[in-house]
């Protein structure tokens, strides 16, 4: 290795410690002649309990902010919104190139035509299994089976060596669409020699093989040719392959298929565009749903997550405005409950069974596969590329270190475990994490891009658990009350133990703090609200047990 030799360099900014918010940055060079290349930027869903409001979660981009003259472009492995779901927000602080796939880029351009303000994202559309030259780094797509159509790997080629990046894969001998993952290619790049491997860990818990898409399809044609009443499918809107046999199950037993769900009709128009459902039948839309006959009907709904707004939910509570189910009908949940979402879906499923209606979902047949490697696939991965580094990613900590073991297990030479923001050194001579780059979480709260630190969402969880006390008061001339205080409690209960109104003697603590400050601090409305406040949360505190926010306004009258 010559001491000249630049330095290869791999920093993910999110989705390394979580599964979600994917964003890898590849650097090559020193100092000032240092590229860096970003692939996937996607958003991790919030969580409603810890932060309330917070419908996405993105990667602090703050680090590519300040490289943006030196970043040559961003690469989209698939469509997934864990890897593309953030540039809508996030890429015109930076207005890079964008490279991706024809589907990825025709979704891409559908979800930014569907939402106000979205900006014009700059996509370069790479042919599957193409190539591309970004500076010093050549990158290939590798096809590979997923949940999606056209996911690939990228092979990345620098003249220290080449990775390959797994993005999420799966083996699939018999995918419902696309090409099976290409060993072959992986294969080559192996014997050609692959520095290092950075590889998907979400299901590297679980020993074995997914189960084939086309498992999955006989099983969803076996249920609805055996059913007599209405079926109801629900699955995740960009599964474009389960939707392609969810469509052949229904022509197979003569019955039409309705789409139920907005995201689900996007997806399906650019599937169609893009050539992914050809040769399958026609799609109705909903209106169709009332006009057919019970057993000549599936609908395709959205909302597999149990998402309160989605087709499904709205099905389950007996509201939504052209699908209803009964006694006979059967809802298949064609999915996989993501982790926090499992009361709304229990809700949605309880919903159902009130009605009458048959749940079946992946507990009772298999109506639902996998879109990541399990240990057996992972396993074939290394046989097949034989990296010299490994950096498990995609994952929580215990899926990254289960990957690291495995690994560590079958002889790779290096196993480098990091986390998001680790600037991790690959080549020349020894890997391992060098520095920390700056790194952190953004919250989409409505329209508004907000830091991790911001007060708001820490206040409103506040709010949420303990309710807020509004006090007012005006100040005399000479320092004195010149009325009443006036009082709004809100979200805090109305008795105390002894079933005294808390409000009014709420009211009493707040006169008696004000009497009880020295003269000449009652002419400073500054001191006034703050002793007030303190009192305040502090009584409530010891009444209730909680300690509820507290906003002091004192006015000079
Ligand atoms: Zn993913
Ligand atoms: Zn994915």
């Amino acid at each position: 290795m010559s001491a000249k030799a630049d330095d290869l360099l791999f920093a993910p900014l999110g989705g390394v410690g979580e599964i979600g918010m994917n964003l890898a940055l590849y650097g090559y060079g020193r100092g000032r002649q240092r590229r860096w290349i970003a692939v996937d930027f996607g958003v991790l869903f919030g969580d409603e309990e810890r932060l309330p409001g917070i419908d996405l979660i993105m990667p602090d981009i703050r680090f590519l902010e300040s490289e943006r003259k030196n970043l040559l472009g961003i690469v989209l492995t698939h469509a997934h919104e864990d890897h593309f779901g953030a540039l809508i927000d996030l890429w015109p602080r930076l207005e890079v190139p964008v490279y991706a796939t024809p589907f990825t880029a025709a979704l891409l351009e559908a979800k930014c035509a569907g939402e106000r303000g979205a900006p014009k994202i700059a996509v370069t559309t790479v042919p599957c299994a193409g190539a591309i030259t970004l500076g010093p780094f050549r990158v290939e797509f590798v096809p590979v089976a997923h949940s999606i159509p056209e996911a690939h790997s990228l092979a990345i080629t620098t003249p220290a060596g080449t990775l390959v990046h797994s993005g999420d894969w799966r083996i699939d001998p018999a995918p419902v669409i696309g090409p099976p993952t290409d060993e072959r290619r992986f294969r080559a790049l192996g014997d050609a020699g692959v520095l290092a491997l950075i590889g998907d860990s979400t299901n590297a818990i679980a020993e074995g093989v997914s189960l084939s898409e086309s498992e999955v399809a006989a099983t969803i044609a076996d249920i609805v040719a055996n059913a007599r009443g209405r079926v109801a499918v629900t699955t995740f809107a960009s599964n474009v392959g389960r939707i392609r046999a969810i469509a052949a199950a229904a022509r197979a037993a003569g019955r039409r298929v309705v789409i139920i769900g907005r995201a689900m009709e996007r997806v399906i128009q650019v599937a169609r565009e893009t050539g992914h459902l050809d040769e399958t039948q026609e799609f109705l839309p909903a209106d169709a749903f009332a006009r057919l006959p019970r057993e000549k009907v599936v609908a395709l709904c959205t909302g597999s997550q149990g998402e309160s707004r989605a087709a499904l939910a709205r099905i389950a509570q007996g509201d939504h405005p052209i699908v209803t189910l009964s006694r006979g009908d059967t809802v298949i949940f064609s999915s996989r409950t993501i982790p926090g979402n499992d009361k709304a879906v229990g809700a949605a499923i309880n919903g159902l069974v009130t009605q009458g209606v048959e749940v079946i979902t992946d507990r009772d047949r298999a109506v639902h596969a996998s879109g990541h490697p399990r240990r057996d696939e992972l396993r074939a991965m290394f046989s097949w590329v034989r990296p010299k580094v490994f950096v498990p990613v995609h994952g929580e900590a215990l899926h990254l270190a289960k990957h690291a073991e495995l690994a560590r297990s079958l002889g790779v030479p290096e196993i480098v475990t990091c986390r998001d923001g680790d600037l991790v050194h690959l080549a020349p001579g020894r890997p391992g994490i060098v520095d920390e780059l700056p790194h952190g979480r953004l919250y989409k709260d409505g329209r508004l891009i907000e830091e991790e630190t911001a007060k708001a969402v820490v206040e409103r969880r506040r709010l949420a658990y303990a309710g807020c006390v509004f006090v007012a008061l005006a100040l005399g001339a000479k320092g004195e009350l010149a009325d009443d205080p006036v009082l709004e409690l809100i979200g805090i209960p109305e008795k105390d133990s002894r079933g005294a109104d808390l409000a009014g003697r709420v009211s009493d603590v707040v006169t008696e703090t004000f009497d009880t400050l020295p003269k000449a601090r009652r002419r400073d409305p500054d001191a006034v609200a703050e002793a007030v406040r303190r009192a305040v949360r502090a009584f409530v505190a010891a009444e209730w047990g909680k300690k509820p926010l507290c906003a002091v306004h004192v006015l000079e009258v």
